[in-house]
């Protein structure tokens, strides 16, 4: 196969393809519209088209496909072959401009929230010729937007780019304000860190709840977890060796930056990094990188678990959003500078992201909320579902001195014009200690950890680039009227510190303490679950920061809040029904003629001697006994409250009946199952246990 630099990017209508395959002045009115965004014409759509078709026969490919990002959450395509018949009888491999640009998939199948009238099923695809077309089997993905035809949008994908505007228009106000005039642009990047765990398939298979549902329902804690900490970190098995070498390559020749591979926290665990690029192209890529594990993990014989808590009392999967903004030059504006004058920028936009976070709490925590992330958050693993920032010690002692009008003690002597003293450069080591924070400054990124490990990483960005806008885009209306443009800056600086720094927590985000100061003292949001923070989307203020930046208009925010709500429910209503066949056909009968044997044995026992005691055997089928009316009892109950979901009047009632009855009735029919795991002779247990999944890799 060659050396990796070889095959990097050898599937990717990359620019190096395109500087190969098309002409210059092709080239040039491609690159204007990836680069500024510049119309396409017709002309330039069918060369561009056509090379993409040579490049990709050349390669195998028979197909092409538009590849979206429905509301599901994950990918969906639709294959059309490149045939054309011949009048010969034979075929040509034909693809037309018209074909790229724009796609028309059958949408009335996808969740529209009620945007797309069922009469009107028709949806479009709409090129993104920001994120390079790819090859994918013998299928050429091209990555598109998808929109009804009123208009609205039914996709992550055309939000997401619509944030990256609004922030890039607003960044570049406040640049200007700075004497910035050179710079063209600004985009957000993203290195997604990507948590997942492996299992054997044989073990997967004998699960009906891992088939269903993508985590388990049952299952004792094993004598053995996470508590000896050998596995972050550790060496890495060969069989899962295996998997990480091959789903590389695989990704690397989609010019995926896979980058770190280690071992998690929990046994079975690991994690993937890749190095961080453009928002809308590490999304496309987090995507295809999900898709990928769980395709070569077939091939070794594995099953890749994105759930976010797929084993009880172990630590669940997560994923960081490392996240920063930077200009066409290649300037972090999140970086601190050399001069006082890029110090005071800088302090512009850590304030911008401090204020957005404090003012969209709920924005954050919501694009973050599923029913298996609710398993996690707050679960002493992941930060708490109060949303809160790290900054570290240095950087917060320079935000009290500027509040407090001090003199800074770390920084040098001078002045800055400002009044704000000269900020020391930031030592990475000093800023990125805390792991427990959900959003924790890095150095020169903030890391946003609150995502789950099977969430896209759209909407979390979609709401950090627009809140983030948002602040740049009130500072920058203020800034522009100033008649002193330094005073009022100061001024802003030290209102942002003022009025926000109840969202600055630099402690341990998993204590116990710290929820109660952060709801009680500070009165932050606290939405545990996602039945109560997805109401909230449509607080008016939300809806009218999304909709005045032009992220997203009203109804497709209540499209979005009805799809997410139902998406809850109905996972949560598949684990209970889940729950209720396995407690009834596999785990009662197991137990049951377990018990059968025991009394068995007894009786055996007693046929040889009437003075044999038989207690261990007569005690036994009692407990097992009483265990299995309480699972009947339990189970009964569970199937009761399933029925009575079914008379809820809307989706907000149907996530609250959820929350309320149906999740704790699932947790107390598991007690009696696991308890019965452990009294029950393995080899009548219906399914693998905690140690075999967790411990079954080798
Ligand atoms: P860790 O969080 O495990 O210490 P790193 O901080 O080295 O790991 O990197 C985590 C992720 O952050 C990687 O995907 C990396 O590419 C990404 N990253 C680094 N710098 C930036 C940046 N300026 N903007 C966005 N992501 C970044
Ligand atoms: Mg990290």
């Amino acid at each position: 196969m060659g050396t990796v630099t070889d095959y990097f990017g050898s599937m990717v209508f990359d620019d190096r393809v395109m500087k190969a395959t098309l002409s210059a002045k092709v080239y040039s009115s491609l690159k204007k519209t990836i680069d500024e965004g510049k119309e396409l014409d017709i002309g330039v759509a069918n060369a561009v088209a056509n090379a993409m078709k040579d490049w990709a026969v050349s390669k195998g490919t028979t197909h092409y496909t538009h590849w979206f990002q429905p509301l599901t959450g994950i990918t969906a395509e639709k294959h059309d072959s490149f045939i054309t018949p011949s009048p010969d009888g034979g075929v040509i491999m034909e693809f037309s401009g018209k074909e790229l640009i724009k796609g028309e998939p059958d949408a009335s199948s996808f969740p529209s929230g009620g945007l797309r009238a069922t009469f009107e099923a028709r949806g479009y695809t709409a090129w993104d010729p920001t994120s390079y077309a790819f090859i994918k089997g013998k299928t050429l993905c091209i990555p598109t937007a998808f929109c009804s035809y009123s208009g609205y949008a039914l996709d992550k994908k055309t939000p997401l780019l619509r944030s990256m505007e609004a922030l890039n228009k607003q960044a570049l106000r406040i640049l200007k304000l700075f004497d910035n005039k050179a710079v063209k642009r600004v985009t957000s990047s993203v290195g997604p860190e990507q948590e997942y765990f492996l299992v054997t398939k044989e073990m997967y298979d004998q699960r009906p709840d891992l088939r269903f549902t993508g985590r388990t329902l049952f299952g004792a804690k094993p004598p053995k977890g996470q508590e000896m900490d050998d596995h972050y970190f550790g060496v890495i098995k060969p069989r899962v060796a295996e998997f990480m070498e091959e789903l590389n390559d695989e990704l690397w020749k989609l010019g995926i930056l896979a980058k770190t591979e280690h071992n998690e926290v929990a046994p079975a665990q690991h994690e993937l990094a890749p190095i961080y690029t453009t928002t809308n192209i590490a999304t496309d890529h987090n995507q295809l990188t999900m898709e990928i594990m769980q395709k070569v993990a077939a091939k070794h014989g594995l099953v890749c678990l994105l759930h976010e808590k797929p084993f009880v009392g172990v630590n669940g999967s997560g994923k960081h959003n490392n996240w920063s903004i930077a200009t066409d030059a290649g300037q972090n504006l999140l970086s601190p500078g050399e001069t006082p004058y890029e110090n005071a920028q800088f302090l512009l936009f850590l304030c911008a992201v401090i204020k957005a976070v404090d003012d969209y709490q709920d924005l954050l925590r919501i694009s973050v909320a599923t029913a298996g992330n609710d398993h996690r958050l707050g679960a002493n693993e992941a930060p708490p579902a109060v949303v809160s920032i790290f900054l570290g010690d240095e950087l917060n002692a320079v935000l009290e001195a500027i509040e407090t009008d001090t003199p800074y003690k770390g920084a040098e002597k001078t002045q800055m014009k400002l009044g704000v003293d000269v900020l020391p450069k930031f030592n990475r080591d000093t800023t990125d200690r805390n792991r427990t924070s959900p959003f924790a400054f890095t150095g020169n990124k903030f890391e946003f950890r609150m995502l789950g490990s099977s969430n896209s990483i759209a909407c979390a960005n979609i709401m950090l680039n627009s809140a983030v806008a948002e602040s740049l885009r009130i500072y920058a209306d203020r800034l522009e009227n100033a008649e002193n443009f330094e005073e009022k800056l100061h001024e802003m600086i030290k209102k942002t510190i003022k009025d926000h720094k109840r969202i600055i927590f630099n402690g341990n985000g998993y204590d116990d303490a710290w929820l109660k100061e952060a709801t009680e003292k500070r009165g932050l949001m606290n939405y545990r679950t996602t039945a109560d923070c997805m109401p909230h989307l449509l607080d008016e203020k939300n809806v009218k920061m999304l909709t005045s930046l032009g992220v997203f208009s009203e109804d497709e925010l209540k499209s979005r809040r009805d799809i997410m709500l139902e998406n809850y429910c109905k996972s949560v209503i598949i684990e209970a029904n889940t729950m209720v066949d396995m407690a009834r056909t596999e785990i009662t009968p197991a137990i049951e003629a377990y018990a059968a044997d025991v009394a068995k044995a007894a009786a055996a026992k007693k046929a040889v001697s009437d003075a044999l005691s038989c207690r261990y055997e007569t005690g036994l089928v009692e407990k097992l006994s009483v265990l299995i009316d309480e699972i009947a009892q339990k189970t009964d109950e569970l199937d009761l409250a399933l029925v009575r979901i079914k008379d809820a009047e809307d989706i907000l009632d149907e996530s609250a009946m959820i929350r309320d009855n149906l999740l704790p009735l699932m947790s107390e029919l598991r007690v009696p199952c696991d308890k019965a795991e452990r009294m029950t002779a393995k080899s009548y247990w219906p399914f693998p246990t905690y140690a075999d999944l967790l411990f079954g890799v080798k």
